[in-house]
């Protein structure tokens, strides 16, 4: 029998579930079942299994409110913001179940025949998510990754299992079939470690932070095993002196501070056109202090808790380093992992605030003198994954997109996630794309024939 994982409400620490933990049996059976279902699910026609997945978005359909409550409570999202991302959920499942029916191959003519390319599914694939998204980035990975015919086992974070629980159960409901989704709850050391080290796993999909991500490379090398990595960033916000800035100080916020910092596209370092900087301070500092923290349930609060004391710790080591803080919000005392949005003042461009990911609601102003200087900052990072250019000046914005190393960017907006468009990182952000047209890629082999004619 497995133990138990005991699941924490972090705007509360009181304890919200338990859950049975999943170690590196029942991993093993998980992935068993997965390959058991593998030939019937692969060998449905396109059209059965686009059939199948629109019935899952039906039944998602239905319990989305259910849902949303508990990425709300187990996640600490505001209950706007779950409501929104499982509504993301479900736009992912209705995208990609209009998948295999377009799932094509090539014709080639060559000498003496004819060629033809097939896509061919993985198999199994192992999927490892954070806490931060949990049910969003389990979609991004599921969907595509059933749409093209492999069977899957998810391993959801510890701290959040609760979503891709619940989840599995909804698929069932759905008539998805058996051992189609399986979902393993267990510590990333045990379960996820035994996922990617599985010799029956084809694939490793995974989300997480930089440093896991290494490893999960490293130990996937041993059975080569295809690997896609989603990770860390350090972003940038890039507002030059001709931008709107009222529309820059409005905006910032949410892409900096949004799931309380704890977000791998959060742009956490404002750059700013020196000659401006005063004045879009005093634009972003009332944008700030109010933002309003607190019960993640109470439909007005815009920031709640973060997941752990742990991820507090962590976060509140950035003020320790000595760089200046240039306004804080404010944050509700007493039970609950709770953090003020602050925004710190560096003057050292190495500052670790300026090159460390903090996850968290912590973020760094930093002066820049012109455009060369701008795209050199924003590039300063080990990380390429998200970023902003506000600017008025459209050939200007389109040369710093251009000239930035990162995967997704958005021009006078704080959002660049879009189920129809690709999503991942440059750098040490992680390789490979999900979301859009391409992620079926990343979940199938292509598989040439030859037909000789002669
Ligand atoms: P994490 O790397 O600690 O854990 C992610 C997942 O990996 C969890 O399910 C965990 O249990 C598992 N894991 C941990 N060690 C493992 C191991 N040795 N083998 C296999 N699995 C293991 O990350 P986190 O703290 O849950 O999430 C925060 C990080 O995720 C941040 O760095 C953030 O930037 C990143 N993130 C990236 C994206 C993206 O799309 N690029 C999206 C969200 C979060």
């Amino acid at each position: 029998m497995p133990d138990s994982l005991v699941v924490i409400e972090p705007a509360t620490e009181a304890v919200l579930d338990t859950v049975p933990r999943a170690g590196t049996a029942e991993v093993d059976e998980a992935v068993a079942r997965a390959r058991g279902a593998f030939p019937a699910w692969r060998a449905l026609t396109p059209a059965a299994r686009a059939e199948r997945l629109r019935a899952l978005v039906v039944v998602l359909e239905s319990h989305h409110e259910e849902l949303a409550l508990i990425e709300a409570r187990n996640a600490g999202k505001p209950i706007g913001d779950a409501r929104g991302e499982i509504g993301m959920v479900i736009e992912t499942f209705r995208y990609y179940a209009a998948a295999p029916e377009r799932l094509l191959g090539d014709t080639i003519p060559v000498a003496g025949g004819q060629a033809f390319t097939f896509r061919e599914p993985l198999g199994v694939v192992g999927l490892i998510v954070p806490w931060n998204f949990p049910l969003t980035i389990a979609a991004w990975k599921l969907a595509p990754a059933l749409a093209a015919g492999n069977t899957a086992v998810l391993k959801p974070a510890e701290l959040t299992p609760l979503s891709a629980l619940r989840f599995a159960e909804l698929a069932a409901e759905a008539a998805i079939p058996d051992g189609v989704i399986n979902v393993v709850a267990g510590p990333g050391s045990t379960a996820g470690a035994r996922l990617v080290e599985h010799p029956d796993v084809a694939k490793i999909a995974f989300t997480g932070s930089t440093s896991v991500g290494r490893s999960i490379a490293a130990g996937a090398a041993q059975t080569i095993k295809r690997v896609t990595l989603e990770l860390g960033g350090k972003s940038a916000n890039v507002v030059f002196a001709d931008a709107d800035l009222e529309l820059a100080a409005e905006q910032v916020p949410g892409g900096a501070f949004a799931n309380a910092g704890q977000d791998c596209c959060a742009r956490s370092r404002i750059l700013v056109e020196e000659s401006v900087l005063d004045r879009f301070m005093s634009l972003l500092e009332p944008r700030v202090t109010s933002i309003r923290v607190g019960d993640p349930l109470d439909p007005s609060t815009e920031m709640g808790p973060l997941i752990s004391a742990g991820q507090r710790d962590s976060v509140a080591s950035f003020l320790d380093d000595g760089v200046p803080v240039a306004f804080r919000g404010s944050a509700p005392e007493g039970d609950g992992y709770w953090f003020a949005p602050t925004v710190l003042a560096p003057t050292d461009r190495d500052a670790r605030v300026m090159q460390e990911e903090v996850f968290g609601p912590v973020v760094a102003v930093m002066p820049f003198r012109d455009e060369e200087d701008a795209v050199q900052l924003a590039n300063d990072t080990i990380y390429g994954l998200s970023g902003s250019i506000w600017t008025r000046d459209g050939a200007r914005a389109l040369r710093v997109a251009r000239a930035i190393d990162s995967g997704v960017l958005s021009i006078n907006s704080n959002n660049s996630v879009r189920v129809a468009t690709p999503f991942g990182g440059f750098k040490q952000s992680g390789y490979g794309r999900e979301l859009g047209p391409r992620a079926l890629d990343a979940y199938t082999e292509v598989k040439s024939i030859y037909y000789s004619t002669s």
